[in-house]
């Protein structure tokens, strides 16, 4: 089983009230072969919400409120799930402060990217799940 980001299934958890369908996600999901997850919503945060990106361990929305705990309880609920199906692999929206493999905002809120992981992407490499973005896929 694969474990994948929810916005990828087109459901609309996404910081500004949307979905970021994919058309190979959607088809997986219909074949039986993924789930979806959604690590921010897990992690109690409403939507829609803020944007947030990531400062080395922590998380900060754009108001500058430290989010890192929420996204911290998110990706172990979501962890949590993709451990219950067994899953190998992850298909994670890129770029996201979650679900980013790879590369990630830098926290400025200026569209600049830098190498690191989402923080749900980085615990999934951390417990041997393969990460693959939508884009890799
Ligand atoms: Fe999509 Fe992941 Fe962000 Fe949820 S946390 S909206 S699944 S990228």
């Amino acid at each position: 089983m694969i474990i994948v980001s929810a916005c990828l299934a087109d459901v609309h958890c996404r910081y500004d009230g949307g979905g970021k369908p994919c058309d190979k996600v959607m088809r997986l999901l219909s074949e039986g072969k993924a789930i979806p997850v959604c690590p921010e919503q897990l992690g109690g945060l409403s939507t829609p919400r803020l944007p947030a990106e990531q400062i080395g361990n922590k998380v900060f929305r754009n108001d500058g409120v430290d989010v890192t705990a929420e996204f911290n309880r998110g990706a172990q609920e979501a962890l949590k799930i993709a451990r219950l199906i067994e899953a190998k692999t992850a298909i994670l929206k890129a770029r996201s402060p979650s679900c980013g493999s790879g590369k990630i905002y830098d926290g400025s809120f200026t569209d600049s990217l830098v190498d690191g992981n989402g923080v749900f992407a980085g615990l999934c490499k951390k417990e041997g799940i393969e990460v693959k973005t939508e884009e890799e896929i």
